[in-house]
């Protein structure tokens, strides 16, 4: 087991692994930029390192800093948490060349899951079938109208590196083609450094669903459950539950077994998590994530199990020891992505902390790094906090939801409390009848 962790991340989710470090008696190291030197992250880990000033290419995703100081401090491995260099083959691969560990799975899988095209192709030829699209990048006009001819409009174009709901254009119909191919190659450029689009059909009413899974060095691979992760807005999950309302016992099953074989046949190792949209009785792969995703949280607290130590353990080289019929559900978690915007507007809302009262009692989990006095600043992604809870079923967990949210206090700066404490309070979302496109009609009162 390893003696000391290097964690490349900031904010809760820092916090988050440094928290099943201290459990397993793993020293940690958090590195930070100029920006966060007051930060929790900071302050609650063994030994920090600042690696830049605050533009998060010159700290958090610089490569070389963050080696280095793995490398000064003796660590013996790094955690990547998501975002940032989390799914970066690049870096995996110089964490390795430097003798350290990287916690996830090899070069090679997050290669072939970073490229959208090329996992619903590898999938696929796994028997997980993806949504209907193109197979390959369509960089002309003609190709984009000979695939939409393929399956029909309304037609999504994704960006084949894409992520966080960029660089996506609806088209209705052929007209509108030329012109939103041009602008989704242009946003996937900008914000992803290639310009690779793919079409897919778009579906009108799906839900999100994703399964995931845990595979070990043996060859071992069992899924925890599916999230489902339905209410959007901007393609942007804001509130996730599991398991799913919209599923019977019967197709998480059948949807486990499917994507663990493919899993195994591939080698994958470490955590990763399957997404899909679910429409009419039918899953369709969209993408796989390679590391631990915001919302892993919701599994831990139906499973018992908690991802990131088992995240550690396999990049340990320690078999999973146990098997998918040793996995129990039990109950129902939902949580809320607690972001500093404005509740209606979503403008970010940076600011000091000026008194901070997290909620309690039975089944209530708050994630989060902000304290009273700490400065927000503009620099990263604003979620702040992440409020889960857990109860015996899903009207008692919105129940312990809503009294949740109303004993949380986050002073200073705005934050979309105050939307989720509306979500819980409309009969379509205790009905759980809603799809992907819901959350985005209710926010902008078209519903
Ligand atoms: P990203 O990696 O940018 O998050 P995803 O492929 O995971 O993109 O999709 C994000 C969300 O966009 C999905 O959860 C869904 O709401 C919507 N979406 C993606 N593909 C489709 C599609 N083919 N039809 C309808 N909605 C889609």
């Amino acid at each position: 087991m390893f003696q000391k962790i290097l964690i490349a991340n900031r904010g809760e989710v820092a916090l988050r692994v440094q928290r099943t470090c201290r459990e397993l008696g793993i020293r940690t190291v958090a590195v930070h930029s100029t920006a966060d030197a007051e930060a929790m992250h900071v302050r609650l880990a063994d030994e920090s390192v600042c690696i830049g000033p605050p533009p998060a290419r010159d700290s958090y995703l610089n490569m070389a800093a963050i080696l280095s100081a793995a490398i000064i401090t003796g660590s013996d491995a790094i955690h990547p948490g998501y975002g940032f260099l989390s799914e970066n083959a690049e870096f995996a691969e110089m964490v390795a060349a430097h003798d350290l560990t990287f916690i996830g799975p090899a070069p090679q899988h997050i290669r072939m899951m970073g490229d959208k095209i090329e996992a619903k192709r590898v999938m696929a030829a796994h028997g997980v079938l993806p949504v209907p699209g193109s197979s390959r990048a369509i960089t002309d006009a003609r190709a984009a109208e000979a695939a939409a001819g393929q399956f029909g409009y309304p037609v999504l174009i994704k960006a084949a590196a894409g992520g966080g709901g960029r660089g996506m254009q609806v088209v209705q119909g052929p007209r509108e083609l030329a012109e939103r191919l041009a602008l989704a190659r242009a946003e996937a450029g900008a914000a992803f450094g290639d310009d690779a689009v793919y079409l897919e059909k778009y579906l009108d009413r799906p839900r999100h669903i994703e399964l995931q899974v845990l595979a070990d060095a043996a060859g071992n691979v069992v899924h925890l459950g599916e999230r489902d992760c339905t209410l959007q807005r901007r393609h942007q999950k804001l509130l996730e539950e599991a398991g799913s309302p919209a599923l019977a016992p019967a197709e998480r099953e059948r949807l486990g077994t499917l994507a663990t074989s493919a899993l195994a046949a591939i080698g994958y190792r470490n955590a990763g998590t399957l997404e899909f949209l679910y429409q009419d009785g039918e899953f369709a792969f969209i993408e796989m994530n390679t590391r631990l995703q915001v919302e892993h949280p919701v599994t831990e607290m139906i499973t018992g199990i908690d991802l990131v130590r088992e995240q550690i353990r396999i990049a340990a080289g320690e078999p999973l020891g146990y098997r998918q019929a040793d996995i129990r559900f039990d109950g129902h978690a939902i949580e809320c992505r607690i972001n500093a915007e404005n509740p209606i507007s979503f403008v970010p809302s940076p600011g000091r902390i000026l008194a901070y009262h997290s909620p309690g009692g039975l089944g209530v989990r708050v994630d989060s790094a902000l304290y009273a006095g700490l400065v927000v600043t503009p620099f990263y992604d604003s979620l702040v906090a992440k409020l889960i809870v857990h109860a015996r079923s899903r009207a008692e967990a919105i129940a312990r939801l809503a009294r949740a949210i109303d004993e949380f206090a986050i002073i200073g700066i705005e934050t979309t409390l105050p939307l989720f404490r509306k979500i819980v309070d409309v009969p379509e979302f205790a009905s759980g009848t809603y799809n992907v496109h819901w959350l985005e009609r209710f926010v902008t009162g078209t519903i």
